[in-house]
């Protein structure tokens, strides 16, 4: 997928975001999403924080570095960079997305954020 690293700004600008809603954090965004931050970098400032949202994106950014980023995790066809832009942790396909969330909704399960 071209644009790594735009999508590294998006990834981080919106764990950024989520960290200073939830948790606080001493970086500045530019810091944050502009530095050259190594992933070891980000898991040190990730400790002791966890939830949902942040494991979505951290596995975003992990995706990424094994350049396994942007392909449907269920059918390997390439997710279209709008749906990245809205939400860069998506890991499915429309189609994929939708089949998932119906059978969490039929096991009784809340429905999966992909
Ligand atoms: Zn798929």
């Amino acid at each position: 997928m071209e644009n790594m690293k735009a999508l590294r700004r998006v990834i981080l600008g919106r764990l950024f975001d989520h960290l200073r809603e939830h948790y606080g954090i001493e970086l500045t965004r530019e810091a944050f999403v502009d530095g050259d931050l190594s992933l070891r970098r980000i898991d040190e400032l990730l400790a002791f924080k966890s939830d949902l949202r942040i494991g979505e994106l951290r596995s975003a950014l992990g995706r990424l570095e094994d350049g396994t980023y942007g392909t449907c995790i269920v059918c390997k066809v390439r997710i279209q960079a709008e749906r990245l832009l809205d939400d860069p942790a998506r890991r499915c396909c429309p189609g994929c997305e939708k089949r998932l969330s119906r059978a969490a909704m039929h096991s009784g399960h809340a429905s999966l954020h992909l």
